[in-house]
């Protein structure tokens, strides 16, 4: 695939959770959706502008939907951080060939043990990963306190499982499998270059994307972490930060 636009940068690598809709279960801005879509339209008619594509902790299914919305019928998007990758124009979904049976035994293995040690406090495993565990609790506080006891365990057994937080879900990972393995290969299959990429992510999660692009831009309502890093921060939130973060890299 060759795509290259008359503009600065070809390709914005964006995360969905706090940026594109809210990662509670509010409903997603439509509007504002449309208006990626309207960019996207255009983008890949004129070639004035950068695709948007999606990079994202959500099951792929949940990724495959909103990349179709925002009409990108060009660029593969990544779900489940890094393990697959779907590909619009053909509508294949490719796993991370790097994982072996023996991972895979790791994250069922740690699927039942976070079922025995939490299922009863009615901590919830995230249906729809294939090659990850992520875990939701309605109260955020409770699920952060259980993080650190996740970790020790699975240390104790060796696992190769990486625990982090979003604002609200606990993510057990692949260690080798991360937002930017999935880039490297959307790259290498694609063609685009890191010079002419831009990246957009709220939480520290997307420092992944950050070290891949050659610009990060942030909504207002990302950590501040992540802002302290950011080439441009946003003075709107999550879509309408998007949009923003859209018009001042074609500015
Ligand atoms: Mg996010």
């Amino acid at each position: 695939m060759s795509f290259r636009t008359n503009g600065r940068y070809d390709l914005v690598i964006c995360d969905i959770d706090g940026c594109l809709s809210p990662e509670s279960h509010a409903p997603i801005n439509i509007l504002g959706l449309s208006k990626i879509a309207e960019h996207n339209r255009r983008a890949i008619q004129n070639r004035d502008r950068p695709v948007v594509t999606l990079c994202s902790g959500r099951p792929i299914g949940f990724v495959e939907c909103l990349c179709r919305l925002i009409q990108n019928t060009l660029v593969p998007c990544i779900g489940e951080n890094g393990v697959w990758l779907w590909r619009p124009a053909d509508n294949s979904f490719e796993c991370d060939p790097s994982i072996s049976d023996e991972h895979l035994e790791a994250v069922h293995e740690a699927r039942k043990l976070l079922r025995s040690l939490y299922q009863s406090s009615g901590v919830i495993q995230q249906p729809g990963k294939s090659a990850s565990v992520a875990l939701y609790h309605p109260d955020t506080a409770y699920l952060r306190s259980i993080v650190p006891t996740i970790a020790e365990e699975f240390q104790k057994r060796n696992w190769p499982i990486r625990v982090s937080m979003t604002w609200l879900y606990i993510n057990c990972d692949l260690q080798h499998i991360n937002k930017a393995t999935a880039i490297d290969r959307l790259m290498i299959q694609t063609g685009f270059e890191r010079e002419r990429t831009a990246g957009i992510g709220d939480t520290m999660g997307d420092r992944f994307i950050a070290e891949r692009v050659s610009w990060f831009g942030c909504p207002a309502n990302s950590e501040a972490e992540m802002k302290g890093t950011a080439d441009y921060v946003s003075p709107h939130d999550e879509v309408e930060g998007v949009l923003d973060i859209l018009r001042e890299l074609e500015g």
